[in-house]
């Protein structure tokens, strides 16, 4: 055994740390992917397919705040 254990056990997603990733979208369970030339940042789905839906930041956390109540009434599991 090479003794290098437990690094990929985390269920943290890596990619949260990520410069280009904005970790509160990312944390919400969105892309978050940052378009660094403008700073627009995708709130489609993590690990969606195909390209990135870039939106003005402004309006993603607007969006986050409406959408993470919202999933508060309706999934209270997590
Ligand atoms: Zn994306």
């Amino acid at each position: 055994m090479c003794g290098v254990v437990g690094v990929i056990s985390s269920p943290e997603r890596i990619d949260v740390h990520n410069v280009s990733v904005d970790g509160e979208l990312a944390a919400a369970g969105l892309c978050g992917m940052t378009h660094l030339p403008t700073g627009r940042v995708c709130v489609r789905p993590a690990r969606h397919l195909g390209s990135c839906d870039f939106v003005a930041p402004e309006a993603a956390r607007a969006g986050l705040r409406g959408d993470a109540a919202a999933r508060r009434q309706s999934a209270p599991t997590w």
